[in-house]
């Protein structure tokens, strides 16, 4: 049989491998011309300072676009926003279903609950060791700990061969809320060796020795904090990880304190938590509104804002505009979190104003509050003993993450070890082997309410904008070349000093051209505009020593 009619799995990572975010990638199977395609995960990331007025940033889908007919459906992993948080953008178009687990497919619907999109998509429910069919894929989920409930990794078979994709997974004999990892499954994954197994796997923590504390030490270190504060104890966590939540909340009830929650999304998603039966036996949960009512040595705030969101609740608490809540010298904060790469800043300004009232900051860096839920070294070991892999490929992470856990896979004696990026095409089995930039990748950014790739967004310009400021002048010449209204002036963004003013420096560019040119050539408008727009970008760099964005309207009447 000829090379490319032969049946074949691949994987092609279109987001999230080469950068930690935006997580997306399709499994294909069948003859190279006539694929099927699945698509696991399908998250965002967050846009930065260098990125002005961009919220979120998405894998573009063309690809999968360009093969519409033959893209079965999306699985996702769990419900992190890197994971899940561009299916609502990106998926009504395909018009296949969603798989997902009972807590992401909740999360999903109160997902801009409202605006009507969830509504137009077919979410099914699936739920760990309980296999299901896509096409020519069999998918199985498998529990796994991380960070947020209702984690899992993925066993996908096809006639050629398997893939186990871990998504975000840990090994946590003691996690709270969630079952623990399924290592018994794993285990039986790698005993069952009539297909061969790729696997992969979450690199985040790849350059992390040993073992991850289990979420259950960090509940002790909390519940230590909580019972020897003297005055209120106010913990930010990722209102996502559940677990931590509900540990905050009985660490508080065994010292006798009520529990406030503050900030929308942890109502939401401790919300959903309950109507799904994962706070049973656990204390009542106050509003904001009981804040003042409860002594202050019998509180426990937990609050949103562990990012240094400046809208969310400790990020007010801490400038003073918080309607409600106010902390005072003597009070505890504990940041239960850690600044994900991007947001340090925003976060250590926080925590400078926190202290600077008097409060006591407690992070990370003091005490055991808080662990990732992604596996260190020692656990990417154990799980490859079990599952016995013939493939590896290293995702969820930046090159540095990537290498380092290629390297480990080596070490470890997986035959091959694919480092791949996205937009690579990855033939898994038969005869593993890596095509690099097989396939169109990018990235989308929602832009307001527009999606578009970069190069449609109006970033660049703002960004301009942000560095020269703008001077808009606007005039109008009659047919002898006299100006017989205006100039008029617009200027945004400039210095302003005492000496001398960009206004006058503005003024008197303009006044200089006019007199300079004769009447003749300023009765061509684009003549006349072109000489005030060159006379005034110089003289406000000769001033400046920058040049500005001008503007020029010159209307003949
Ligand atoms: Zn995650
Ligand atoms: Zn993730």
């Amino acid at each position: 049989m000829a090379k490319n009619q032969r049946d074949e799995l691949v994987f092609v990572p279109l987001g999230g491998v080469g950068e930690i975010g935006m997580n997306m990638g399709a499994y294909g199977f069948g003859p190279e011309r006539s694929r099927k395609w699945i698509v696991v995960d399908c998250g965002v990331s967050f846009g930065g300072p260098d990125l002005p007025g961009i919220e979120l940033i998405m894998a573009n889908p063309e690809f999968l676009e360009e093969n519409a007919d033959d893209v079965l459906g999306l699985v996702l992993t769990h419900s992190h926003e890197d994971h899940y948080g561009a299916v609502l953008d990106l998926w009504p178009v395909f018009d296949k279903p969603v798989y997902a687990t009972p807590f992401t497919a909740a999360m999903l619907a109160a997902k801009r609950a409202g605006d009507g999109i969830v509504e137009n998509v077919d979410v099914r429910i699936m739920r760990p060791g309980k296999p299901f069919t896509v096409g020519p894929f069999t998918i199985e989920p498998i529990n796994v700990a991380h960070s947020i409930p209702e984690s899992n990794s993925l066993l996908i078979t096809t006639p050629v061969g398997r893939v186990l994709h871990t998504g975000d997974w840990k090994l946590d004999p003691t996690p709270v809320v969630n079952a623990p990892t399924d290592v018994a499954r794993l285990q039986a994954i790698g005993d069952e060796t009539d297909l061969p197994l790729a696997l992969v796997c979450d690199s985040t923590n790849a350059l992390k020795d040993g073992e991850s504390p289990s979420e259950a030490e960090i509940g002790a270190t909390l519940a230590a904090l909580i019972a020897e504060a003297p005055h209120r104890v106010a913990v930010t966590t990722f209102a996502s990880n559940v677990g931590r939540v509900v540990s905050i909340v009985r660490a508080a009830h065994q010292a006798g304190r009520q529990v406030v929650l503050s900030g929308r999304s942890l109502h939401r998603i401790m919300g959903i938590a309950k109507e799904l039966g994962m706070l049973e036996g656990l204390p009542t949960l106050h509003d904001q509104d009981a804040y003042k009512t409860i002594a202050r040595d019998k509180c426990v705030l937990i609050c949103t804002g562990s990012q240094g969101e400046a809208r969310a609740a400790i990020a007010r608490i801490a400038r003073g505009d918080h309607p409600v809540i106010d902390l005072n010298a003597g009070d505890r904060m504990i940041f239960s979190s850690w600044a994900i790469p991007g947001n340090e800043r925003e976060v250590i300004d926080i925590q400078n104003l926190l202290i600077d009232k008097g409060i006591e900051v407690i992070t990370q860096n003091d005490a055991l509050v808080h662990v990732t839920g992604h596996p260190r070294r020692e656990e990417l070991r154990r799980l490859y003993s079990w599952v016995k892999p013939q493939v590896l490929v290293p995702v969820h992470g930046e090159a540095v993450h990537l290498t380092a856990h290629a390297k480990l896979g080596r070490e470890a004696g997986i035959p091959n070890v694919c480092e791949a990026r996205n937009g690579d095409m990855v033939r898994l089995f038969p005869e593993p082997m890596a095509f690099p930039s097989e396939v169109r990748t990018g990235e989308l950014y929602l832009d307001g309410l527009v999606l578009c790739t970069p190069e449609e967004s109006g970033v660049k310009g703002r960004r301009r904008l942000s560095f020269g400021g703008m001077i808009v002048v606007s005039l109008a010449v009659n047919s002898n070349g006299q100006v017989v209204s205006g100039p008029d002036y617009v200027i945004e963004g400039l210095p302003e000093t005492e000496d001398e003013s960009l206004v006058e420096i503005v003024e008197d560019a303009v006044t200089g051209t006019i007199k300079s040119l004769p009447p003749k050539r300023r009765t061509d408008p684009d003549v006349f505009s072109s000489a005030l727009f060159k006379a005034i970008r110089n003289e406000v760099n000769a001033f400046w020593g920058r040049k500005p964005n001008v503007n020029v309207f010159v209307h003949r009447v």
